[in-house]
């Protein structure tokens, strides 16, 4: 948008008096940040109305993304960014004795995920609205986040994230939108005009009512909305006669089982649970949802036979799988359609993406538990399954056991990937190698069923958070050499290359990255109180703390330095910081444990005088959005050592490398993807490859206890964990010991220990050669633009959804 600084500074002030009325001079900076927030939402008023004002003509696709996590952080700045306004607004708060930069530190995190599923929602919404594609997100409202993690005594200790505790400038509540949501009671068969209809009688009924929040894409004047549902009672808040009864804390205690179904975000990342809350905000947001879509385009003047022409769905992972047979519902019993064209409209307006094969994951419900909450569902889900069954035993007669292993219902469970897969008209995996894996090994007899259903989609990120607004500086520099292009046409990284032949570029490159990494050590000293030299190698793991992740292999690898540092205190090395961070999921022991242990390698190196400046080890409290835009642009070296096979893509490889840090892979994931971008010299991989790991998993061969008898260095390391070395209490860490040596550590990373030092001291080497080194990090960011979001997106919209871009005369 055009707008003058004049414009900006009356405006706010104006704001500021209406929104606080007093003046700007006595207010705080959570009241400037409020301000500035409800002056972004009513500079972004009349494109959001004036976008769904022509959505609702049903000229485009309406593409609706819905997911259990969206992982936004914080919008203020990209909000800026994307109406195209940053620049003026700081200038104008500056006239006013207003840092901008202060004021986006007021904003809370919005942390509703818990990782890498619930960030890539969050990408996928910024670049719909910045591609021009008619998408929606749909979400919950949790009143509470993700947990804050702190850190004391070395142990992770969550506290609630509190982020509606002052007022969420972003969102508009849309009562008029509410949907009413049924849980238990009985299905009964009617006969109208010969016609059998069932009737869902003797339901629970809870409301649904929804958040809207404008999600602004990159100066196109297109608002797209996010929206997130919370739950109600239906009942009036105060009900008099209740209370007159003596049956008011009966009817607190309903109002608040029903509140519970939006209360918290479940925090295990990978991880299913079978827990009952859970599969109710699971139907929560499925039938909120589908209900709202469907009213929608009835209300503009769909016809429900072509629905699927007007609307796609799509399903993040399996958590919103019950939208199959909540539309079938719908469509049968609300709009009257036969089985036959239901079927057809459902599978042909639905997607699904396919985020890991772990198989603790993999969700199935208990048929018990799930017929009694949703008893119409749950038939439809069975008449799917009964004719899909018939349609199997037609192709493979007489192959009881494929059939029942291909079955929806079995064992007494409902299998929500099957149900995707039967349901919808794609299945996507998230990175080459992953959906090869799908393809062949984990869902090899549906996709023979199946073959053109199944198609890849390699993730991406957004580079309007995670370059433009998380790096300024470098940002700067690129403008400076290959103009703004990139911005919109983020391919248009790859002319940097030319420009690495230049030694002022590469010295620049080497300035604004010395630059970020001061600024990261500032807030490592504030918030851990350790100095790190910001001239040292920047060596990152931040992400969720997994066995399959590996933490513990980077936790030994510096075991093992350390080592060899106190062997030969004038060991030559170039200086490292080892920088963690991530949460462990409450109830993940073993993670527990892994935070435990790097904070107490933290404790005894950042303390052994004979180290002195050599090594320095932080775990930074409460990973974040918000903190890794401030990690990201520092780190020199990306660490994504995941066993090969086990991470489906990961993206913050790809921030990473955006940002001109070096990989330290494993072939895993997206990272084989990166290497294909870069070309093997620039970026460090090790490891078994997937061939390996698959041959390990069929015909075993791994013999941890061989590793340790074998290899002294392993022996040493293995033994610090419990010689009381890293604690006093030598039981402290045998849980990790255990698990990497007696229960024979399925993740195998002692098989891998070797060969990660030498890719380790390979790094030592390069960084020594600082000019190749800015030339292998500048060769990162020039070939990054693929693994913009906005890449990813346009796949999806041709390739999935068949949702065009929108041209519009603004
Ligand atoms: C990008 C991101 C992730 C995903 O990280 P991976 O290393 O790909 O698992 C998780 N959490 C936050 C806060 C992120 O920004």
């Amino acid at each position: 948008m055009l707008i003058t600084k004049n414009k900006i500074i009356e405006d706010y002030k104006e704001k500021f008096l209406e929104l606080h009325g007093k003046e700007l001079v006595d207010g705080n900076n959570l009241q400037k940040y409020e301000t500035l927030g409800e002056l972004v939402k009513k500079y972004s008023a009349k494109d959001w109305a004036s976008t769904n004002k022509e959505y609702s003509k049903l000229k485009n696709k309406q593409v609706y993304y819905l997911s259990m996590e969206f992982l936004l952080g914080r919008l203020l700045d990209n909000s800026l960014l994307n109406l195209g306004i940053r620049e003026t607004c700081e200038e104008a708060l500056k006239e006013l004795n207003i840092d901008l930069h202060e004021l986006e530190d007021m904003e809370q995190d919005q942390g509703l995920g818990n990782g890498g599923l619930g960030r890539l929602a969050a990408c996928f919404l910024d670049s719909m609205a910045s591609t021009n594609i008619a998408g929606h997100g749909f979400g919950i409202r949790y009143k509470y986040g993700f947990f804050e993690q702190q850190i004391i005594d070395g142990k992770q200790v969550e506290v609630a994230d509190t982020w509606l505790k002052s007022r969420n400038v972003w969102e508009i509540k849309k009562t008029d939108k509410s949907e009413i949501v049924k849980f238990y009671g009985k299905v009964e068969m009617e006969v109208k005009k010969g016609k059998v209809k069932f009737v869902h009688k003797d339901y629970e009924a809870v409301l649904a009512v929804p958040y809207d929040t404008p999600i602004i894409g990159y100066k196109n004047n297109l608002v797209n909305t996010l929206r997130l549902w919370s739950v109600e009672t239906i009942c009036k808040e105060f009900d008099f006669s209740a209370f007159a009864r003596g049956e008011f804390i009966k009817s607190q205690e309903y109002k608040n089982s029903v509140e519970a179904i939006s209360l918290v975000l479940y925090p295990e990342d990978s991880f299913y649970e079978g827990k009952l809350l859970r599969l109710k905000q699971e139907y929560l947001l499925v039938s909120a949802g589908i209900q709202n879509i469907v009213n929608e385009y009835k209300s503009n003047g769909g016809n429900i036979s072509l629905f699927n022409e007007s609307v796609a769905i799509h399903i993040n992972d399996t958590h919103p799988t019950l939208a199959i047979p909540e539309l079938m519902r719908i469509l049968i019993d609300e709009e009257g359609l036969e089985w036959e064209e239901a079927w057809e409209i459902t599978q042909s307006s639905v997607s699904y993406t396919n985020h890991t094969i772990l198989a603790e994951a993999l969700e199935k419900w208990e048929v018990d538990m799930f017929k009694n909450l949703l008893p119409r569902v749950y038939m439809i889900i069975e008449e799917i399954n009964q004719r899909y069954c018939k349609e199997l035993w037609s192709i493979y007669p007489g192959e009881w056991d494929k059939i029942s292993r291909m079955s929806i219902i079995g064992d007494g469970y409902i299998r929500m990937a099957s149900l995707d897969i039967v349901g919808s008209h794609s299945v996507n995996g998230v990175a080459k190698l992953h959906t090869e894996i799908l393809k062949n090994q984990e869902m090899s007899e549906f996709y023979s069923l199946y073959p053109s259903k199944f198609n890849n989609k390699t993730n991406g990120i957004t580079h309007r958070r995670w370059l433009i607004k998380c790096n300024p500086e470098l940002t700067e520099l690129l403008k400076s050499t290959i103009g703004e292009g990139f911005m919109k046409k983020p391919t248009d990284l790859k002319m940097f290359q030319e420009h690495l032949k230049d030694s002022s570029v590469k010295l620049a490159l080497a300035n604004i990255k010395l630059e970020n990494k001061k600024r990261l050590s500032k807030e490592i000293y504030n918030t851990k109180g350790i100095m790190v030299n910001p001239n040292s190698i920047f060596d990152v793991q931040v992400k969720r703390i997994h066995a399959y992740k590996r933490q513990t292999l980077n936790c030994l690898r510096i075991m093992d330095l350390y080592n060899r540092i106190i062997d030969n205190p004038n060991l030559d090395i170039v200086p490292r910081t080892f920088i963690f961070a991530g949460k462990a999921a409450p109830g993940y022991y073993l993670a527990k444990n892994t935070i435990e242990l790097i904070n107490s390698i933290s404790n005894k190196i950042n303390n052994d005088y004979r180290v002195g400046d050599k090594i320095k080890v932080v775990m930074m409290d409460n990973y974040r959005v918000s903190l890794a835009e401030k990690i990201v642009p520092a780190a020199d070296l990306s660490e994504q050592i995941s066993t090969t096979t086990k991470e489906a893509s990961g993206t913050s490889n790809m921030k990473f490398m955006m940002n001109g840090a070096i990989t330290m892979a494993t072939l895993d994931g997206a990272n084989i993807e990166i290497k294909d971008a870069v070309g093997p010299e620039n970026i460090i991989v090790f490891g078994l490859n997937a061939k390996e790991v698959f041959n390990y998993y069929k015909n075993g061969g791994y013999n941890a206890w061989d590793i340790y008898n074998k290899d002294s260095r392993v022996k040493r390391v293995m033994n610090n964990l419990i010689d009381g070395t890293y604690s006093a209490d030598k039981e402290r860490f045998k849980p990790i010991y255990e698990s990497l040596l007696n229960y024979n550590d399925e993740f195998f990373a002692l098989r891998d220990f070797n060969d990660y030092i030498d890719a380790q001291d390979k790094v030592d080497k390069l960084y020594r050669d600082l000019d190749k080194w800015q030339e292998m990090c500048g060769v990162n960011i020039a070939k990054s633009g693929i693994f913009s979001s906005d890449r990813t997106i346009n796949e999806y919209a041709t390739g999935i959804w068949g949702a065009n871009t929108i041209y519009r005369n603004l």
